[in-house]
């Protein structure tokens, strides 16, 4: 049956598949809700969006996502709390994001009201799907790519934008052991680092295999000029903690503004942390280590919100963090999550409530 809510086209599954899902055993990103809300870019501008039953789509062999790449996505969550209600933290900064990352993939720009309303209407109707378990939580999945035919080099005529919705556990990494990359960068000036396009990550995965192949979690990814500066942590941004004074690069054209990264520099301002937004060097974080100034290094992003790290190497030689007490990176995941989850006073009108 077809329903029209707020201008979003509605076609109800026949049977919900959520019964099969063992929701004491999450993990990330491996099952996907019953519906999903897919728009059409044709003849020059987005059709309506439709919210169907969640399953595969069929793309021409030439559509140019599969030649020339042209994608782009978002990562963002919703929250409930313990009465039920459902949250989202910032998410018109991921609705603006996605729109910088299309333009610099020459694709275009998908309305506001579409994203808002889309995701809404999809969050009401697979509400039953956000897990309640400490921590967890339903990760969404806003990706638009180009759909159109032919093998001409040159954007396409044609896109589609589509999100999909993915139980989660909470995200716990362990110890994380990162390498300080010296060959391979991520992003280069005046390229499309800043994007959150997904060749950036088809980029990423051969150098970290390559740090896998040696021990390592992840890599540290430092300025493709010199390998001078750290510049981010994985597919995480990256705060160090040197003495008392937290430390983050900068944002460029290099580094992904992340909406994690400018919550928790709020936050710790909020906690009277001193906080330096400036370029970090390998060789004072090295120093640092060996002085016994550097106390903490952690990624943050939406999917683990803060991974701290314990060991990285550099130059064949591991550094060990020191295990401390109160650190700043839990006590800064707890206010970020307290907020995200309705648990705390939220002062910065981040959270965002979807009527179920
Ligand atoms: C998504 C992403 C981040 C984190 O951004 P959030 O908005 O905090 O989730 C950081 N770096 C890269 C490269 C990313 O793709």
């Amino acid at each position: 049956m077809q329903t029209v809510s707020n201008s979003i086209i509605v076609e109800k599954v026949k049977h919900s598949k959520i019964d099969k899902v063992d929701f004491n055993n999450l993990s990330f990103g491996k099952y996907f809700t019953d519906h999903m809300m897919v728009c059409d870019f044709k003849n020059g501008a987005w059709e309506v969006p439709r919210i169907v039953p969640y399953q595969p789509i069929s793309l021409d062999p030439s559509a140019k996502i599969f030649h020339y790449g042209q994608s782009v996505f978002e990562g963002m969550k919703a929250y409930k709390d313990k009465d039920q209600n459902v949250w989202l933290f910032r998410p018109l900064e991921n609705q603006k994001r996605i729109n910088i990352s299309s333009k610099r993939l020459a694709m275009p720009e998908f309305p506001e009201d579409y994203f808002m309303d889309g995701l809404k209407a999809l969050l009401k109707l697979d509400q039953k799907w956000i897990p309640t378990a400490e921590g967890s939580s339903l990760y969404i999945r806003p990706f638009v790519f180009a759909s159109g035919c032919g093998f001409h080099a040159s954007p396409s005529d044609e896109y589609k934008f589509i999100i999909a919705c993915s139980p989660s556990a909470s995200y716990f990494a362990g110890k994380v052991k990162v390498l300080i990359e010296e060959k391979y960068s991520r992003s280069a000036n005046g390229g499309v680092g800043f994007a959150k396009a997904g060749g950036n990550y088809a980029g990423q995965f051969y150098p970290t295999q390559l740090a896998v192949e040696k021990g390592y979690n992840q890599v540290i990814w430092t300025d493709d000029n010199n390998h001078e500066y750290i510049e981010e942590a994985g597919a995480m941004n990256i705060f160090v903690r040197i003495n008392d004074t937290l430390i983050t690069s900068p944002t460029s054209d290099r580094i992904l503004d992340g909406i994690t990264r400018k919550s928790i520099i709020d936050i710790a301002k909020d906690e009277n942390i001193a906080v330096e937004v400036r370029k970090i060097t390998v060789k004072e974080v090295v120093e640092a280590s060996e002085n016994g100034s550097l106390k903490e290094m952690f990624g943050a992003g939406t999917a683990a919100v803060i991974s701290p790290i314990a060991t990285f190497g550099y130059q064949g030689r591991d550094y060990d963090l020191p295990e401390i007490k109160n650190s700043y990176a839990s006590t800064l995941k707890k206010r970020i999550t307290d907020i995200q989850y309705n648990k705390a006073e939220d002062k910065f009108g981040w959270r965002y409530q979807v009527e179920v």
